[in-house]
């Protein structure tokens, strides 16, 4: 069985719901001892909880100590099984960290898979929707699979009640990609997106965005959402290049004005942009699972966050990939997989 720290590097969410997906993809037992103890709440939340159970469902595992609050799982995957599943988180807990733990697996599963996930669809510190969709997901299917992501219904923090809905069609094994330049710049838009709230709050966010970024009326859009459970505003910048899309985010917060909404999300949209490399800190962070899966292809990132430095570590405990991080350009680093241990 393998044993992993929690608490390890950066100590997160991140290293159970990896484990899990890796134990699954490997056939291999794991446990988890000091779940998220770099956290101020250690142990399992909702959204991580769920993702266990979620784990469980889809590979019929044998698991222990999958309950709220919990510091350590054991888990025993079984065979994985495409098919027609819902999971619920119960809260505002986050739908794109939950199918992070399990689409892997899935991607190479049976048959295709229908995964319907309720809870918070664009939630602080997690992938929102429109990260899944235009930056994560096109280059999953690179890959080989096809995943096609539907947002039925925006579910914000605290309320929730959201629902997105993933349609698989899996691949025999995941080929790895070479992804080392932007190319051109094809389109970027903005969009302030508000729910149950004052639309003059999307005009001050749009108003910050066009005076600091200079982007035209055509690519600023103000978008009132009727069916959401609560409250919400959420900003997003998409840059679309030849090679790459990226995702820019400022949540909205009680007590957070619009302005410091939208500028968050246009100074990460600007940090982007003073670099070349086509693959920002989210993605690079993302894209190490399926690509170590692969066990082959490249690509430049923006630079190494800690997260993404723990995931790599995690990783070399289940995979033989070999994942190289060197200086690529003065501003960014190239990340090599490739199979086997040197
Ligand atoms: P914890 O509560 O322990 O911090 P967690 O389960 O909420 O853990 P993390 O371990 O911090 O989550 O992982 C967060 C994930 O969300 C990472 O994969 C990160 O890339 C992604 N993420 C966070 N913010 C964004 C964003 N604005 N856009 C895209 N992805 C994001």
């Amino acid at each position: 069985m393998i044993q992993i720290d929690g608490s390890f590097g950066e100590g997160g969410g991140q290293i159970l719901r990896s484990s899990i997906a890796l134990a699954m993809v490997t056939g291999s037992p794991v446990r988890i001892e000091k779940i998220r103890a770099g956290r101020s709440k250690p142990g399992l939340m909702r959204q991580h909880l769920t993702a266990v159970q979620a784990a469980t469902k889809i590979c019929n595992a044998r698991v222990s100590g999958d309950a709220i609050g919990s510091t350590q799982v054991t888990f025993e995957p079984g065979q994985v099984a495409g098919g027609d599943y819902t999971f619920g988180i119960g809260t505002a807990g986050s739908t794109t960290l939950v199918l992070q733990t399990i689409m892997l697996p899935l991607l190479c599963a049976d048959r295709p898979s229908r995964i319907t996930l309720d809870g918070g669809t664009h939630n602080p510190f997690a992938p929102p929707f429109d990260f899944l969709e235009r930056a994560y997901l096109p280059l999953v299917n690179r890959m080989g699979p096809s995943v096609r992501a539907t947002l039925e219904r925006p579910g914000f923090f605290p309320a929730g009640g959201g629902r997105i809905v993933i349609e698989i069609e899996p691949a025999p094994m995941l080929q790895g990609f070479e992804l080392l330049e932007r190319g051109e710049l094809r389109r970027r838009h903005a969009r302030a997106a508000i729910a149950n709230l004052s639309p003059s709050i999307g005009d001050r966010e749009i108003g910050v965005i066009a005076r600091r970024l200079g982007w035209e009326p055509t690519e600023l859009a103000i978008d009132v959402v009727s069916d959401s459970r609560g409250p919400g505003n959420i900003v997003t910048l998409t840059l679309e290049y030849e090679h790459v899309t990226e995702v820019f985010t400022g949540f909205g917060e009680v007590k957070r004005s619009a302005e410091a909404v939208a500028t968050h999300a246009v100074q990460a949209c600007q940090r982007y942009q003073k670099h070349t490399a086509p693959v920002g800190e989210y993605l690079t962070d993302q894209l190490m699972l399926p690509m170590a899966l692969a066990g082959n292809g490249a690509f430049a990132s923006t630079g190494l966050s800690r997260h993404s430095e723990t995931h790599i570590e995690l990783i070399r405990r289940f995979l033989n990939t070999r994942i190289r991080a060197e200086r690529h350009t003065a501003d960014s680093t190239l990340i090599t997989f490739s199979s086997g241990v040197t």
